[in-house]
């Protein structure tokens, strides 16, 4: 079962595998900063599972290239980014019957954190209970969830089959 954990102790595991790294994202791409999940990639996009989540099935899509402000994308690259997100949004109703789905770029205000990044991405969070309020998913002062490897591999496995199938079935 996934675990709750605070939001010190997520930071000091998040520090533990990789430090501070200029890019969060970029890290994370490269494979610095622990194992990285990924649902989806390609010549332009990774699609990955956060490993420090408000809701448990939290999706990111994000481009590969580092970006950090809308100026620096193209209209074809947002266009991509945005079919995947919605692509996962619709992924995740089906696997997992949530109330509704947030679909959000947030930006980063404080430059780059251990919690967030300039890097441009979009998350595709699955919410259950209907008095969720962004406030509150977007914070990590209630903790983080976290799962053990095989609980966030078999996840993965599981997002990887359904986002193949409906790109097959797309086809
Ligand atoms: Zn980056």
């Amino acid at each position: 079962m996934p675990t709750l954990i605070s939001r010190d102790e997520a930071l000091a595991r998040i520090r533990a595998e990789g430090g501070s790294p200029p890019c969060l994202m970029c890290a994370i791409r490269d494979r610095q900063v622990g194992a990285t999940y990924a649902v989806h990639e390609d010549d332009d996009i990774l699609v990955l599972l956060p490993r420090y989540v408000r809701r448990w099935g939290h999706v990111v899509v994000m481009p590969r290239a580092h970006v950090v402000t809308y100026t620096g994308v193209t209209s074809a690259l947002w266009a991509r980014i945005n079919a995947d997100a919605l692509h996962a949004a619709k992924m995740l109703e089906r696997i997992r019957q949530p109330l509704r789905v947030y679909v959000t770029s947030t930006g980063s205000s404080a430059g780059e954190l251990t919690q967030t990044s300039m890097h441009l991405h979009v998350h595709v969070i699955p919410l259950y209970d209907d008095h969720d309020r962004p406030a509150d998913v977007f914070s990590w002062q209630g903790g983080v969830w976290v799962g053990e490897p095989d609980e966030w591999q078999a996840l993965r496995d599981e997002y990887a089959a359904a986002w193949r199938a409906a790109v097959t079935a797309q086809a």
